[in-house]
């Protein structure tokens, strides 16, 4: 029995499912998780002594490659000086510094936990600084655990949510809209019945949480005009994009360049160079609705923290144009590979991409994936196979198809290799599925 095996059994009877974090238990891929007990660079260790090549990057915040020295050595000079203060310290205005040199339309900025109070704050907050209710998600994207965005589709178009969620109330996803992604017509439809009632749309900068779905050109764009047409805002979820998909985040990629900017962005994951912090900002007349100079409540014991603001501050000062350009080429360079290994044993997929974001759709190739109802329908069997194969190894994947792979700076030429020697056996394994 191994360690990993031990240490599962033990948490099982200790954690729901043995977690604290659904996707952890591979649920979807089955088999004992890896419990881990070292991160370095591009690898992680488990409690057997086993490395893997790691593609989950912590979800994303090792953008830098794990335990940057610069970064350990951030955060071990903040912990000499102790570890919360309950009050504000320097290094809170230098990561929001940081923050509006690289995304001009931040000019206020917020700083919490994790990425579910980020939505959690902003949801509130455009609801209160337009006085409306509703609020327009798309589905198969996720915007973190809080109950209003915790919403199913409902039937048809522009239908009141059902709850996605035990304990969710019917009550409360009533006032949220599910639309279809990468559909113009859903949103107008949306706004023609409900437009004075939403105070909000909220979307994922590049869906990665369906798999990743590349949003159709324009889309965003198409939905800042159309909020801004009907007194609503435009609430770009960029937790998982931001600082990872380039120096401006998915924004970066293009609203800076087709002239758009929502009205609050939320970040998360890469802001805090794997410590909790995550944070919403936007325009000043939005943001000032906060309080204490607002009527919109927020607040948070650990916010700002000083060891996760010194964290986040080394990550972004290292976190240079040319690391975007390295991560966006081994990016290319891995999909094509997954995509050539696949293609060899005859495996239909498509790769799907956002920036440097990238996951494999299987026996998806004629119509794409545009959607979460897409998403849904692939050949999702062949991921199981392909995953398991690719761990024995030695390359530790998302253990679910409908998430993002993610590499890091430290993705050098050996782990490459180990990932491109990895591959056949497993687009073996995913063609006998
Ligand atoms: N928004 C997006 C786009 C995310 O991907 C996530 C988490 N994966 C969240 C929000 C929630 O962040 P957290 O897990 O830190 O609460």
């Amino acid at each position: 029995m191994t360690s990993s095996n031990e240490l599962f059994e033990r948490a099982r009877k200790l954690m729901p499912g043995g977690v604290n974090s659904p996707v952890r238990a591979f649920g979807s891929v089955g088999g004992t998780p890896r419990f881990m007990v070292d991160a370095h660079g591009a690898y992680l260790t488990d409690a057997d002594g086993i490395r893997y090549v790691d593609l989950v990057c912590s979800w994303g915040p090792a953008l830098l490659g794990h335990a940057h020295p610069g970064v350990l050595a951030a955060v071990h000079a903040a912990v000499d000086h102790g570890l919360s203060f309950g009050a504000s310290t320097p290094d809170e205005g230098r990561l929001a510094e940081l923050v509006m040199e690289r995304v001009p339309g931040v000019e206020r900025i917020r700083m919490v936990s994790t990425g579910t109070e980020a939505t959690m704050t902003a949801v509130r907050l455009a609801r209160g600084f337009t006085g409306r209710d509703l609020i327009v998600k798309f589905a198969g994207c996720y915007h973190g655990h809080l109950d209003s965005l915790l919403a199913a589709a409902g039937s048809g178009l522009a239908t009141m949510a059902m709850p996605g969620s035990a304990g969710v109330t019917a009550a409360t996803t009533a006032e949220t809209l599910v639309l279809p992604y990468n559909d113009t017509a859903a949103v107008e439809a949306a706004f023609a019945k409900y437009g004075d009632r939403i105070a909000a749309v909220i979307t994922e900068a590049a869906p990665a949480n369906m798999g990743v779905v590349t949003p159709e050109e324009g889309f965003n764009a198409f939905l800042s005009r159309t909020t801004a047409a009907n007194g609503a805002l435009l609430i770009l979820d960029e937790v998982l994009t931001g600082f990872r998909t380039g120096w401006a985040g998915y924004w970066g990629l293009t609203g800076a360049q087709e002239g758009w900017t929502p009205d609050l962005f939320t970040f998360g994951k890469v802001i805090g160079g794997g410590l909790p912090t995550a944070a919403l900002g936007g325009r000043a007349e939005v943001m000032d609705y906060l309080a204490p100079i607002g009527p919109v409540y927020q607040a948070g014991t650990l916010s700002g923290n000083p060891v996760a603001m010194a964290a986040g501050v080394a990550t972004l000062t290292l976190a240079t144009p040319e690391v975007y350009a390295f991560i966006d080429r081994r990016s290319l360079e891995l999909s094509a590979a997954v995509s050539a290994a696949l293609d060899a044993e005859g495996v239909d997929h498509s790769i799907q991409r956002a920036g440097n974001l990238f996951s494999v759709a299987f026996g998806t190739s004629a119509a794409g994936v545009h959607n979460y109802a897409q998403a849904q329908a692939q050949e999702a069997f062949r991921y199981r196979p392909f995953f398991h194969s690719m761990l024995e190894s030695g390359v530790y994947l998302p253990p679910s198809v409908f998430e993002a792979w993610f590499l890091s700076a430290a993705h050098d030429d050996e782990a490459m290799a180990k990932i491109h020697a990895a591959l056949p056996a497993a687009a073996r394994a995913a063609a006998a599925a």
